[in-house]
């Protein structure tokens, strides 16, 4: 089970969060890439949203709005993507923006951190290349790379970046279910995000699941660029036994990324319940 083009693809992002183009950008590529049913999914944000809007509907890609949103479980960082909600809300706009302040002191700490480690100023590089000053870890990452810290982006999460290295700073991110209530809340369906990406034990995986679906979850990402086929059948059997709807996404951050494509991802097994099914229910 191969990664494979389809004309699906739930899981992307821009450069309104951690990903290297534009929402216009991103948009004519998918349009290029053969994508029909696009949703955006920035961290923590929606203000792509507009401009992918407007570039979707001159190049027939028919867009969904979507979201990541950070939280905690089992003290790790989980994603919850938030698909068809109401980007206007103001009261999910609130929470964002209260993500966004976490994010912001994270930052600070993160770059006192990588001071300490012999790294000064690269809060301040990598503010520059993010979206309203605030660096995210894949900022940082780029900047020590400039800074000759690491060879490339990858190296520079394993050696300092990843949870549990030097300079990771734990983030009070909401509960999962919280993440799940707010998404549920401005009127969007709430996906688990890369389940296959958290590094867990069968059990373990089961368990998140179980809260997940329990918290008002309704669909899991089984399709995701880097899922192997493996795990692509056991989050299959898992949507199957929890009553979850299935998704579907490259989590394309840009070109610099190559083994990630833009709308390529394993075939969803029949026996899964297509997310799109239930965005086209509540459309009726
Ligand atoms: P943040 O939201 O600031 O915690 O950054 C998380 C983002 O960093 C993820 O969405 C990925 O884009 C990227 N990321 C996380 N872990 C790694 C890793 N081990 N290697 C490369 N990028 C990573
Ligand atoms: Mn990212
Ligand atoms: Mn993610
Ligand atoms: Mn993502």
């Amino acid at each position: 089970m191969q990664n494979q083009p389809s004309n699906i693809d739930l899981h992307v992002h821009t450069t309104a969060s951690d990903g290297e183009l534009t929402p216009v950008q991103l948009v004519a590529k998918a349009a290029d890439s053969g994508v029909s049913v696009l949703a955006v999914t920035d961290h923590d944000s929606v203000s792509a949203l507009s401009d992918a809007g407007r570039a979707c509907a001159e190049l027939g890609v028919s867009l969904i709005s979507g979201v990541e949103v950070s939280s905690r479980w089992n003290n790790m960082d989980i994603h919850v993507v938030g698909l068809g909600l109401n980007a206007g809300d103001q009261r999910f706009l609130d929470r964002l923006q209260s993500q966004m302040n976490r994010r912001s002191e994270r930052a600070q700490v993160m770059g006192q951190k990588l001071a300490k480690l012999g790294y000064p100023g690269l809060m301040e590089q990598a503010a520059m290349k993010a979206p309203q000053g605030i660096p995210a870890r894949p900022h940082f990452a780029e900047a020590l790379v400039e800074a000759g810290a690491c060879k490339d982006r990858k190296q520079a999460f394993q050696r300092y970046l990843a949870q549990s290295k030097p300079a990771y700073v734990k983030t009070d991110w909401p509960e999962i279910s919280e993440a799940v209530r707010w998404i549920r809340e401005a009127g969007g369906i709430a996906v688990l995000a890369h389940p296959g990406r958290y590094k867990l034990t069968r059990t373990k995986l089961e368990r998140l699941i179980k809260a997940f679906a329990e918290s008002g979850g309704q669909a899991l990402e089984v399709s995701v660029s880097t899922h192997g086929p493996e795990m692509v059948q056991q989050l299959a059997d898992l949507a199957l036994k929890y009553d979850l709807y299935a998704s579907q996404g490259s989590d394309y951050h840009g070109p610099s990324m190559r083994w990630v494509q833009l709308g390529k991802m394993p075939a969803l097994p029949s026996t899964c319940r297509p997310v799109l099914d239930l965005l086209e229910q509540r459309a009726r």
